[in-house]
């Protein structure tokens, strides 16, 4: 039914390559087809290294998207052909902004951020795209047995679009281990993305994510980044290693 993606490999992990991420997306969207969307970058990249449970979501997932600059460059230096950079964020925006205007009685779920930032992103959202059906927000932090609560919503809920913003690696191993719930619908990792929608905090100006330097913004407004930031010299590193030794064997 569709197209499968051309896949590279960065490090060890499957990205996918296509000129059009919504429409495919919106595909799925369409077919019911359950779909698990991973957006990588350098970091997710170093952390799968080290955590065989991330590697092996990874790999499996359905989709795989080059969501920050360092994937990018690699694949450009491993193709010499140009890949388009598509953030996790911006592909999540479109796909809801799409289905906003078809105006079905498909849902829209959003789980993740300190208590009150889904729900204020919810509301962004319904300004915004007022066709979307957001069929409920949940907190990122919670008790175990809120959580049993929020599996119960969702199984009961099916909603079509399960956006999750726990961070890396956690909204990872949560949505595999959970997607069964709803085997249909379409589930993205989309980190802090509900602070931004929420207003609780804001994406780098375009002419440094234009220059790869979104990272740099990042680290300003969260200083303590740091320490997760050094995955992003050791990416290039390992990368250059990478790549020169799997050129040398062929
Ligand atoms: N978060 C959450 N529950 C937790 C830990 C984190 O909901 O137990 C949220 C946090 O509030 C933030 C998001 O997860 O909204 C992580 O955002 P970040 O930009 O750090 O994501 P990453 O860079 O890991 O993709």
């Amino acid at each position: 039914m569709f197209q499968a993606p051309k896949e590279f490999s960065v490090l060890g992990m499957p990205v996918h390559v296509m000129d059009n991420y919504p429409s495919w997306l919106l595909n799925c969207w369409q077919y019911n087809q359950g779909t698990h969307v991973i957006t990588l970058n350098a970091e997710m990249t170093m952390q799968a290294q080290q955590n065989p449970t991330l590697a092996k979501i990874i790999k499996s997932a359905d989709l795989v998207i080059p969501d920050g600059a360092g994937v990018v460059l690699y694949l450009r230096w491993l193709l010499w052909q140009k890949v388009n950079r598509c953030p996790g964020i911006e592909l999540a925006e479109k796909l809801l902004c799409a289905v906003g205007q078809q105006q079905t009685d498909k849902t829209v779920f959003f789980y993740g951020g300190a208590p009150g930032v889904a729900a204020t992103a919810a509301e962004f959202w319904l300004q915004k795209s007022p066709g979307l059906n957001i069929a409920g927000t949940y907190s990122g932090y919670h008790t175990p047995e809120e959580e049993q609560q929020l599996k119960q919503t969702l199984a009961q809920l099916q909603p079509q679009i399960i956006l999750v913003g726990l961070g890396v690696p956690r909204q990872e191993l949560w949505i595999s281990q959970n997607r069964h719930l709803c085997p249909q619908s379409i589930w993205i990792g989309v980190g802090g993305s509900f602070d931004i929608w929420s207003g609780t905090k804001s994406r780098a100006p375009s002419w440094l994510a234009d220059n790869n330097l979104e990272w740099l913004y990042r680290l300003y407004q969260e200083p303590w980044r740091w320490r997760r930031m050094l995955a992003l010299p050791q990416f290039a590193v390992k990368a250059c290693i990478y790549h020169l030794t799997a050129k040398s064997a062929t």
